[in-house]
């Protein structure tokens, strides 16, 4: 059952499938501690429910085994050279299609083949209540790096988790050691300092967080560091020696789309909302809605414009949308400066 299973995973597209045992996650105490913290900022869904998030049998009764899949989305290298007119930064697994409906088809084919022998099962792409790096871990699928991103030692840190908790009993596989040895790249790369020790992370100075989950006005003290970046960050992924070994995906769903990066930074910044909905259709970005795109825009013009995106940034500092105005308001006084 099990080499049938991980030949349909691999017949799938995922690039590695392993098993470990529905239990307590590893860092569960950990995770309870962050919370209390308030590194999660924002996502209070994080908050909701700790301890059904900290135990796959509090989520799915009968759970006996979680299988972690891992799935690479590399797309090579950015579709802009370094610091060139107009371009931008947006982090890798954002440059085409949403990836949660990519993977979601692929584990409801899973899920039939295991309802067929009699499991009941839920699946999760990185949104579920499930600390899916500690079950990634237990399972040898890589290991939880100092930067907290999974690594995988054939993909990097360039892959996508899912799982699927399952009531069938299968054999877990072994773990595998941690490999980040002495290394600290990530935490010196962090332009922010949100790496504050090793495999903790505060995400209220993390910019994938605030480019993103934040709803708010990106704090004053982080714009200058956000740079070009208009959606996430993949400084702490680019710093990692593991992604030497990195391939790009075989999966063209995740190739740069063409149509998004043919824009100049300065020409989203015409975008009303249907022309948003259009060019970000079942792109990740999309999940920002104009209004947050438009700000993360704005600070990297205020970071990395030119007196020709003044007349752009003008009209967007009279948006009827306050956080839009205010920040085109602070993009041109660093222009202007
Ligand atoms: S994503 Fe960027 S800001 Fe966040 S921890 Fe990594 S390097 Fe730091
Ligand atoms: S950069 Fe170094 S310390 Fe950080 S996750 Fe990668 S190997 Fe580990």
């Amino acid at each position: 059952m099990l080499q049938t299973l991980k030949s349909l995973a691999h017949s799938l597209g995922f690039d590695d499938c392993r098993i470990a045992q529905a239990t307590r996650a590893g860092h569960a105490d950990s995770f309870h501690q962050w919370l209390a913290d308030g590194c999660h900022g924002d996502m209070t869904w994080l908050a909701r429910d700790p301890l059904r998030r900290s135990d796959p049998r509090e989520v799915l009764p009968g759970c006996r085994s979680v299988i972690c899949l891992a799935l690479n989305y590399y797309p090579g290298s950015s579709p802009f050279p370094a610091s060139s007119d107009g371009g931008y930064r947006i982090a890798r697994y954002a440059w085409n299609d949403d990836y949660h409906e990519v993977i979601e088809k692929n584990l409801a084919a899973l899920d039939g083949a295991l309802r067929a022998l009699g499991g009941v099962q839920r699946c999760y792409v990185d949104t579920g209540p499930v600390l899916e790096r500690d079950f990634a871990s237990a399972a040898g699928l890589g290991w939880n790096g100092k930067s907290t991103l999974q690594i995988h030692r054939r993909l990097g840190t360039w892959f996508l988790l899912a799982e699927v908790l399952t009531t069938l009993e299968l054999p877990p596989d072994p773990p595998l050691a941690d490999h980040c040895g002495n290394c600290t790249r990530c935490i010196t790369a962090c332009p922010t300092q949100a790496i504050t020790a090793p495999h903790r992370l505060d995400a209220r100075r993390c910019l994938a967080y605030l480019s993103i989950e934040h709803k708010g006005p990106i704090p004053e003290e982080f714009r200058r560091t956000m740079g070009d970046r208009i959606y996430g960050c993949d400084e702490c992924l680019e710093a990692c020696p593991w992604n030497r070994f990195a391939q790009a995906s075989a999966d063209l769903t995740f190739q740069a789309r063409t149509e998004i990066f043919g824009h100049q930074l300065r020409d989203f910044l015409t975008l009303d909302e249907d022309g948003f909905r259009r060019l970000f259709a079942r792109s990740p970005i999309a999940r920002l809605k104009r209004l947050r795109f438009l700000r993360n825009v704005c600070v990297a013009l205020g970071n990395s414009g030119s007196p020709d995106d003044v007349p752009a940034l003008r009209l967007a500092a009279l948006d009827p949308e306050p956080l839009i105005a205010e920040h085109a308001a602070w993009a041109l006084r660093q222009i202007t400066a």
